[in-house]
């Protein structure tokens, strides 16, 4: 993908726009682009740089994102009297381009945010994100969609974990803390590579644990209900930094401010590397996650310690439209499609509510809502049709009626023809039986996510108004928020293009 057309060969030190803006290290990548932690020399302070690749096609896209950030950059985003949406969107503050061995790329620049919320899920292992935090995002997702909707006119048709980013706080603190780290890193594999020459092995190197912060220490060990102590020994001259992943800053903050996430959910095997690169595989060992803070209450679950407040910000408008203009009929990423779309149906606004409903089950299980596959005698759209169906019964007959590839899919009969055997299972049951939710909470969940994932896209549950569910209402850091001018349950009223294209004047 380096080569001409493609992403462009960035490198630290790299200057950009007349010597403005210099690389610092690499922040994230995407279909599209690559992005950068930069510094910029007029205002001294730090920037993340998206430099797109520089194929025609990749161009062209990116100008017209540019003109969506404008969009969504700029209108006022006070919605339900004074709560100012629009901070829910990542905003552009610059754009050039960059001629590189590649062509011209197109380059936007930003403020710098952390990481994405797939690394979140990752975090937590695909085993679900604490409630408390997910409560937090699905607020501000829906706040940021209901503005980008109602306000902008703007449909982003790719919303998924990788494209909404959490924010960091004080990026400047981060960002130093970062290039000591990144200096720390450079030095080891210096001292590394010294060290090799001479036989002389790392002093401790704890791999798949995500704790960097202790040199020595006691740590606790769960096998089974035995509980053992355990002191792991640690010697050898200089702790080095356990290796850090090309986004962690949202890590960094956690530590710098004493503070962390709720702890995920013990793996049942971690590497623990101890000095003199003797190895040793711990079973079922809840000790090694976080072991300079584990106490036995904490031991016992994931419940935060800290009511930190997670801001998120909705990225990527590299996908996204306006209402009365769509760029093609291709959007949204598989597992996140909605089902006028698989079909081939008129769709609009709404088809992002579909997508976020399927992000927010995600958060709170770990896993896909939707992961199609194909079989001997059915495709990944089948599938899907099928799992969707399974789900939340059977497709509205005016959506196989209109679909242009509704007869791909089924008969005359209005029947799948490549799957015959479905297997109902409600939501609520699915999260009750196979993801452990008390029958309760299963219950308002399920109450929260059906309405935007209503079959018709017509029908579907805006935004705005499920802002106000139950459900939300004891949100940190947005208790109580309510849009006043929206109501529970509402299918896009007054919000133009809301289930399909609108012609434009
Ligand atoms: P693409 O259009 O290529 O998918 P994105 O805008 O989604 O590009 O950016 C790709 C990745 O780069 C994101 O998933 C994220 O990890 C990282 N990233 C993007 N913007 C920022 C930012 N402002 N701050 C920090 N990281 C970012
Ligand atoms: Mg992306």
């Amino acid at each position: 993908d380096y080569k001409p057309g493609g992403y462009h060969p960035a490198f630290r030190g790299e200057t950009y726009n007349g010597g403005r803006y210099m690389l610092v290290r690499k922040l994230g990548w995407g279909h599209f682009s690559t992005v950068w932690l930069a510094r910029d020399t007029v205002s001294n302070a730090h920037v993340a740089m998206k430099i797109v690749r520089s194929d025609k096609v990749y161009t062209e896209a990116a100008l017209d994102e540019i003109k969506l950030l404008r969009r969504v950059s700029t209108r006022d985003g006070s919605l339900g009297g004074y709560y100012d949406s629009s901070k829910h969107i990542l905003s552009l503050s610059d754009s050039f381009e960059h001629t590189g061995p590649n062509g011209k790329h197109v380059v936007m620049v930003f403020e710098v945010l952390g990481e994405n919320l797939l690394a979140l899920i990752k975090k937590y292992e695909h085993r679900g994100i604490p409630v408390m935090y997910v409560k937090q995002i699905a607020k501000q997702l829906l706040l940021g969609l209901d503005y980008m909707h109602r306000k902008c006119g703007v449909i982003h048709t790719d919303i998924k974990p990788e494209n909404v980013l959490m924010e960091v706080g004080d990026v400047e603190a981060i960002v130093k803390m970062v290039e000591l780290l990144d200096k720390q890193k450079r030095d080891q594999r210096k001292f590394q590579k010294r060290a090799t020459k001479t036989a002389i092995e790392p002093s401790v190197n704890i791999a798949s644990v995500n704790s960097s912060r202790s040199s020595t220490s006691t740590s606790l060990e769960r096998s089974g209900t035995r509980r053992v102590r355990r002191h792991t020994l640690i010697t050898g001259s200089q702790p080095l930094p356990s290796p850090i992943s090309s986004t962690n800053f949202f890590e960094m903050k956690s530590q710098m401010m004493g503070q962390s996430l709720p702890r995920p959910m013990p793996s049942s095997k971690s590497n623990i590397n101890i000095s003199g690169g003797e190895e040793e595989q711990v079973t079922n060992s809840l000790s090694s996650l976080e072991i300079s803070t584990c106490t036995d209450e904490h031991a016992e679950d994931a419940t935060p310690r800290n009511l930190d407040v997670i801001q998120i910000k909705i990225a990527d408008l590299g996908n996204a439209c306006w209402y009365d203009e769509h760029y093609t009929n291709s959007i949204q990423t598989r597992e996140y499609r909605s089902p006028e779309v698989i079909l081939g149906c008129e769709w609009g606004c709404s088809a992002d509510v579909w997508s976020a409903a399927c992000l927010i089950f995600e958060l709170l299980t770990g896993d896909f809502l939707f992961e199609p596959d194909e079989g001997h005698s059915y495709t990944k759209d089948d599938d899907h049709i099928a799992q969707i169906i399974e789900l939340l019964g059977e497709l509205p007959y005016n959506m196989l009626e209109t679909g242009r590839h509704s007869r791909t899919f089924f008969n005359s009969k209005g029947m799948l023809r490549n799957i015959s055997k479905l297997k109902f299972w409600p939501l609520k049951d699915v999260l009750h039986e196979k993801y452990k939710f008390s029958e309760e909470d299963a219950e308002n969940i399920s109450d929260f996510l059906l309405p935007m994932l209503r079959l018709s896209p017509q029908d579907r549950a805006d935004a705005g108004g499920m802002v106000n569910h139950p459900w939300l209402e004891d949100t940190v850091g947005l208790e109580g928020l309510k849009l006043d001018s929206r109501s529970l349950y509402d299918s896009g009223a007054g919000i133009p293009g809301w289930f399909q294209e609108v012609p434009r004047k």
